[in-house]
């Protein structure tokens, strides 16, 4: 066997960990490694609330690959993956190219969670990229021009956010920053803007602590933010959303932040899957093939007692640095080690300086929260790009 080549598709924070890990503990001539993604930059999905409500400019949450990755050591491919074909050991992207892997790694993140509501793919917006957000930004802007021009459509007035998980509960509370800015800007009385945040189940952030939970909502309630909660959306149409309770809410603009999947092209191409993540090996293996691995959205791991840990930067990132050493290591014919997350946390922000977390059994409020989530992205900045980039990209 020649030089292996090393094929990882998505510069996500599982792919983009993995290149990096492999960067670091690879010579020159000890493997061909060659990174796929759809653009030439890697985007802070964790900040991708605040420029989707337009608290913070898009081009904020992109991080420049030429920066970051070492051009002599890894082949970037600018392109989008459309197929993968495991018996062959190839990877199609859409411009018909085909890219053979000895080792694969699969990092292509996640898509909406619909769970099969109508409308929703049609006429509901999601939290998911860069190109999406600014779509979301100039949309609400756009709201607020129409409904000048016809006073009448409070329909334009009115946001649905679809899901107080995470997302959700973090994308209300940029919102309930920026909508007073707007009314400022368009002239518009804000007692007219109307923003419902609907929950499917019994409360917001189900699993969370209840006390921060009880937070959350109460920053997000003095934001203007109305909850709906225990009352899922079964429909969305042109003209809004239809909750089981039978009421519908008339809105131009739905959010929907009610979970995620795996990329569809990990199903697609054959691994067995559920809600279209894989359920890897210690490893981080997909069963019964022994050169592809999976991290970030696309992967399925499970802690002690059986329940499976949610998709988030965290574990993405963790199992990237794991897997780019054991990667270095099965080309060095040295043994691999087994991945185990070590969870550090959950911070969420809830608007400029408010959050909630809990770190171990401390449960961190209001600006503390804040700060403690400024300082993790900063690290995180750290990792990929040393100080130049955290001191270019964080806020304080
Ligand atoms: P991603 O980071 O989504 O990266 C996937 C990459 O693959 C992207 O670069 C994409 O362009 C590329 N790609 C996709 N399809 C193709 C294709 N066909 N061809 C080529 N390239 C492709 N988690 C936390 O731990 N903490 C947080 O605070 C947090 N906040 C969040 C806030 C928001 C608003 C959202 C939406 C999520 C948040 N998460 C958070 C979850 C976290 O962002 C994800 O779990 C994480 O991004 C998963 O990483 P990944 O590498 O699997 O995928
Ligand atoms: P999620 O699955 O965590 O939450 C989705 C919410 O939508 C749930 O509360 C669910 O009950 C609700 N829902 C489902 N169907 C519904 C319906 N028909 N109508 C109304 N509500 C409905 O998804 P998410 O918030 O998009 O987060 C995705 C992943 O990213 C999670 O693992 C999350 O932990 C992670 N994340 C983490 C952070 C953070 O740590 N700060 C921020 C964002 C996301």
């Amino acid at each position: 066997m020649g030089t292996p080549k090393i094929l990882i598709l998505g510069a996500g924070y599982g792919g983009l960990l993995t290149t990096l890990q492999l960067q670091k503990k690879l010579n020159y001539n000890e493997a061909e490694i060659t990174l796929v993604n759809k653009h030439n930059y890697h985007y802070i999905t964790t900040w991708l609330h605040e420029p989707a409500a337009g608290t913070a400019p898009a081009d904020h949450a992109r991080v420049s690959l030429d920066g970051i990755l070492n051009k002599d050591k890894v082949n970037f491919v600018k392109g989008t993956v459309q197929a993968i074909q495991s018996e062959e050991q190839t990877v199609t992207l859409d411009n018909g190219e085909v890219l053979p892997y000895d080792y694969l790694v699969i990092g292509l993140g996640s898509e909406p969670e619909t769970f099969g509501i109508e409308g929703l793919k049609e006429h509901a917006f999601s939290i998911r990229s860069i190109n999406a957000v600014r779509n979301i930004r100039e949309h609400i802007e756009y709201m607020f021009s129409k409904f000048k021009n016809e006073p009448d459509r409070m329909d334009y007035l009115t946001f649905v956010v679809g899901g107080a998980g995470f997302t959700g509960i973090e994308f209300c509370g940029e919102l309930g920053d920026r909508l007073p800015e707007l009314c400022r800007e368009f002239d518009v009385d804000p007692e007219l803007v109307k923003v419902y945040c609907i929950e499917a189940a019994p409360t917001a952030l189900p699993g969370f602590d209840p006390e921060l939970i009880q937070y959350a909502i109460n920053v997000l309630e003095r934001k203007g933010i109305v909850f709906k909660i225990g009352t899922p959306i079964k429909q969305c149409t042109p003209d809004g959303v239809l909750l089981n309770t039978g009421e519908e809410i008339k809105s131009k603009t739905v959010i929907w932040a009610a979970g995620v999947r795996g990329n569809s092209i990990v199903e697609k191409a054959g691994f067995e899957v559920m809600r279209g993540r894989v359920k890897v090996d210690e490893y981080l293996r997909a069963p019964g093939h022994e050169n592809v691995f999976v991290v970030g959205d696309c992967a399925l791991i499970f802690n002690e007692e059986g329940r499976p840990y949610p998709p988030t930067a965290q574990i993405a990132v963790q199992e990237g640095e794991t897997l780019g050493e054991n990667l270095a290591a099965l080309i060095r014919g040295d043994l691999p080690q087994k991945f185990i997350p070590h969870l550090q946390g959950t911070l969420a922000s809830l608007g400029k300086g408010e959050g909630i977390g809990q770190v171990g059994s401390k449960k961190l409020f209001g600006s503390t929260a804040a700060m403690m989530k400024k300082a993790s992205d900063l690290r995180y900045l750290y990792k990929i790009g040393g100080v130049g980039l955290a001191l270019k990209k964080v806020k304080l």
